[in-house]
């Protein structure tokens, strides 16, 4: 009897492939070896692996890049500890927006982020201590002593891998009215002195939306995009503000951030049906208030979906997309061979599903993702329920 080598560190085999970067919705087998993603095909011999899990019936897409959560899980009251709420949803990458400045990064590039599985990336916030004082002070800039430009962005420039932009919050909590024209300017210096990006909350700006957005160009960010607050994306009229379109057309990204408070069903649906999608999904993970609900990319994939989003087009948005945004779309938000070994692997259950946003509307669906198994650089990280040590499964 001859036995087939081990080649391959781990196998999935008999599920569906969904990776837009790919253009593939097929059934694929999928091997991974040395954290990368080994080989694609229609058939891999489950015995060539020395770990392989049967995914029959099953969708697998690339591992989910979560462009926008609290993640400082410790530095601050409202972080989220990454391994619990990403890995349980299939996503394998979470980028902090804006928990640390320069004067608080340093625990959680050296500290927290190292402790968890998923990998983990940063915006430094404008203001020096990021978040922080958020439940004491309500958000930073009331006092703009705490912005340097030069700091933030020596910081940024200091720490490539790990930060990837400015975020700067335009809400009537975090900076008054009088001080967010400048808030706005010196976290676009910072971005532009860094060489990198800047995401902007916009959610209860106190000032007017449009003139948030003249400070953004191609590859900057706006978070909550689809809030209904005062200053939505919509005009009284429930259109898409020629300004938005502007921005979007020039290259902004247009960034979703539910966070159980900053989107508007109503809203979204509205800019679906005018085609205005969300350019990516992402969760604002924090620690919430009682009663408010934040829910994780599976569940925001089978949100807009539910609403008429294809799920190619959420998933993209949940993977390939975010990548691009950050400029890594060499390595991560896709499964081609060569690629980080992140996957995510779901049951499509059928049934009736609901979702609810702050202003009481809600979506109803027939499918919802279910996460089935996560892996995260070529190792099974999360299955059925629970996390997983090396070599379980
Ligand atoms: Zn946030």
């Amino acid at each position: 009897m001859t036995t087939t080598p081990e080649i391959y560190d781990l196998a999935l085999t008999g599920g569906t492939l969904l990776d837009p970067a790919q253009g593939i919705h097929d059934r694929r087998d999928i091997a991974f070896k040395d954290g990368l993603v080994a080989l694609v095909a229609q058939h891999i011999d489950p015995t060539s692996a020395s770990m392989s899990v049967d995914v029959s019936g099953k969708l697998i897409t690339p591992g989910l890049i979560d462009l926008h959560g609290h993640f400082y899980h410790g530095g601050n009251g409202s972080a989220v500890h990454a391994d619990e709420k990403c890995l349980s949803a299939g996503t394998t990458t979470g980028v902090d927006a804006g928990s640390a400045g320069f004067l608080n990064y340093g625990a959680m590039r050296d500290y927290v982020f190292p402790a968890h599985r998923t990998r983990l990336l940063a915006f430094l916030h404008i203001g020096a201590v990021g978040l922080a004082a958020n439940r004491v002070l309500g958000g930073g800039l009331h006092d703009m002593r705490v912005i340097d430009v030069d700091q933030t962005a020596d910081a940024i420039k200091d720490n490539p891998g790990f930060c990837f932009g400015v975020k700067v919050r335009m809400h009537y909590n975090a900076v008054a009215r009088w001080n967010a024209p400048e808030a706005m300017k010196q976290a676009r210096a910072a971005a532009d002195q860094s060489g990198s990006r800047l995401m902007v909350h916009v959610s209860g700006t106190p000032i007017p939306l449009p003139q948030v957005l003249e400070y953004l160009g191609p590859g900057d960010i706006v978070t909550h995009a689809f809030n209904g607050d005062h200053e939505s994306i919509l005009d009284r009229n429930g259109k898409v503000r020629p300004e938005v379109r502007a921005a979007a057309e020039r290259g902004v990204i247009m960034d979703l951030a539910h966070a159980g408070v900053h989107c508007d069903f109503e809203v979204a649906k509205a800019a679906l049906q005018q085609e205005l999608p969300p350019d990516t999904i992402s969760t604002d993970l924090h620690v919430p208030p009682p009663g408010r609900t934040v829910y994780l990319m599976n569940d925001l994939i089978s949100q807009f979906h539910a609403m008429g989003l294809p799920l190619k087009d959420a998933v993209a948005a949940s993977t390939s997309r975010p990548a691009e945004v950050l400029g890594l779309q060499d390595s991560l938000g896709s499964l081609a061979p060569g690629m980080s070994g992140d996957a995510a692997v779901y049951d499509l259950r059928e049934g009736r599903f609901v979702w609810h946003d702050s202003a009481a509307n809600k979506v109803e669906g027939k499918v919802r993702l279910d996460t089935f198994l996560t892996v995260r650089a070529g190792e099974v990280a999360w299955k059925e329920g629970r996390l997983t040590q090396m070599g379980q499964c």
